[in-house]
């Protein structure tokens, strides 16, 4: 028996990286779930790997900037798989620039994916999970959001305005036993932080208390506890997966 059987989960952005690992992990731990990107081919390569755990998946190809299809796909999850327990809203990508230099299209770009992208998707989500009168919301933010970094204006507002909109949804809806928390990951290994080069990589290691970079498994591991039977009591909070990066 696994924590999350007979549970439906929708992971945004399970095509790669964190948003792939959690998605297999939920559905090793039992759930159905419903992976969720833009690009079709990589999606497989996630059904194929829950296949290999012996877990159950489907693909939902949307883009979370795009309303519209957005709340047709929840529609479609929902009423193929007749439920959805767990939302992670994990899709999310940078566009790094110093203020200065930044352009209106790098700041709307990651506004656009990190933040509307997240409102997008919970809002039907959410509706779904009051008629249940249950649900897990957990929302993937980063410790940049809580601690800034140069040449990450645009993804650290985002990133931080995604913790309150985790603390306010938590008030909103923990009276229809919703949860609603965040992951706030540190520096993971993942085509997001593949560009850095040896000197940055050893420069960071050195800011760590724990001197090595996470993996997705890491982070996975967070949101598995969140959305477990381990959670239930455990809302608006926001849970630093940075080797202690942030402290
Ligand atoms: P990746 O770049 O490896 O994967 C990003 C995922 O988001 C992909 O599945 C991508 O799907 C999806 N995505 C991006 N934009 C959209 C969109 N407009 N519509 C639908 N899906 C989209 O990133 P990571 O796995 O590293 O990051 C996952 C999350 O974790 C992000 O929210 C990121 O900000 C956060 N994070 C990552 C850290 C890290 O060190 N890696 C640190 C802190 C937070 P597609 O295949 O369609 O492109």
């Amino acid at each position: 028996m696994g924590a999350l059987d007979g549970q439906v989960a929708l992971v945004t952005g399970a095509s790669r990286g964190i948003g792939r690992a959690i998605a297999v992990r939920l559905a090793a731990d039992g759930a159905a779930v419903a992976c969720a990107g833009r690009d079709e081919a990589a999606l497989a390569e996630t059904l194929d790997l829950i296949a290999g755990a012996g877990g159950r998946g489907e693909a939902v190809v949307f883009d979370v900037t795009d309303r519209e299809a957005v709340a047709a796909a929840v529609k479609e999850v929902h009423t193929r798989l007749e439920r959805i327990d767990i939302l992670v809203n994990n899709a999310g990508l940078t566009r790094d620039q110093l203020l200065v230099r930044m352009k209106e299209e790098d700041w709307r770009e990651v506004m656009a994916a990190d933040l509307d992208g997240v409102f997008h998707v919970t809002q039907p989500t959410a509706k779904i999970m009051m008629r249940q009168r249950a649900g897990r919301i957990v929302n993937i933010t980063s410790v940049v959001g809580l601690m800034g970094n140069p040449g990450q204006a645009n993804y650290a507002a985002a990133k931080a305005a995604l913790v309150g909109f985790t603390k306010s949804l938590a008030r909103e809806l923990g009276s229809r036993n919703i949860t609603v928390n965040a992951v706030a990951p540190g520096y993971i290994q993942t085509a997001m932080t593949e560009g850095l080069t040896d000197e940055q990589r050893e420069a960071l290691l050195a800011t760590l208390a724990i001197p090595r970079l996470g993996t997705p498994e890491d982070v996975a591991e967070a949101v598995a506890f969140l959305v477990g039977p381990g959670g239930s009591y455990i809302t608006g909070t926001v849970l630093n997966v940075s080797g202690g990066l942030y402290i």
